[in-house]
């Protein structure tokens, strides 16, 4: 939903720096989720971020089949009368797919952003792999015991884990609005009658851009 001018001044500071901006947990933590989006799991889908000490994304990774076995042949039900037709069988979850795909040697001191608290199966990965911090959204199979192994384990390497909580419910990505940014400060002093528009810190003459009357950010204030 887009913002009406005085608003988007409101989230500005001093300096006209945009103060709404997200911050890291909340950006990686989104990834987690986005990348969650590639899933084909029917009833769970599950993304994980790994980031370095310097906040560089060093991996992603969602639930899905091994490389070589197609989504098309492998099955997705949770449960079957053939035992040999249970996802559980064959599915990487999220976190061993961010670990086994990372683009660097190793994730020794990492944090790992994920939806859901890992299970035992991750936990070990995660353990052996060097991460030291786990950053979850849901808790929601506490009660199992996977999950209370993964804890035991998690303590006992002295991995850190703490749930996220979300300051906004929902992040919505609109396409369209890279077609109407900027925020327009009509009192500035520029040298043209126009208003100004303030795009990535850069005073511009809103000539070269779509006039006000007709942004869609103004319009739907
Ligand atoms: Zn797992």
């Amino acid at each position: 939903m887009s913002m009406n001018p005085d608003q988007q001044l409101s989230e500005c500071n001093h300096n006209y720096k945009r103060t709404s901006y997200m911050d890291w947990d909340e950006y990686f933590m989104a990834l987690a989720f986005l990348v969650a989006k590639r899933s084909k799991d029917p009833v769970t889908q599950v993304g994980a971020c790994i980031v370095d000490n310097e906040n560089r994304i060093v991996a992603v990774g969602y639930n899905g089949m091994p490389r070589g076995c197609s989504d098309n042949e492998f099955p997705w039900q949770k449960t079957s009368k053939n035992k040999l037709e249970e996802k559980k069988l064959y599915v990487c979850h999220a976190e061993v797919n961010a670990i086994l795909s990372k683009n660097c040697s190793d994730v020794k001191n990492c944090r790992m952003y994920v939806g859901l608290f890992p299970c035992n199966e991750c936990a070990k990965i995660i353990i052996q792999s060097g991460i030291k911090t786990i950053i979850y959204m849901s808790d929601k199979y506490d009660y199992k015991i996977k999950t209370i192994a993964a804890k035991r384990m998690f303590d006992a390497a002295n991995v850190e884990y703490r749930q996220y909580t979300p300051k906004n419910k929902k992040i919505v990505i609109d396409f369209n609005e890279i077609n109407h940014t900027g925020v327009c400060y009509p009192e500035n002093d520029f040298s043209t009658n126009e208003s100004n528009c303030i795009e990535d810190g850069q005073a511009i003459s809103n000539l070269s851009l779509s006039s006000p009357k007709k942004s869609k950010s103004i319009d739907d204030a």
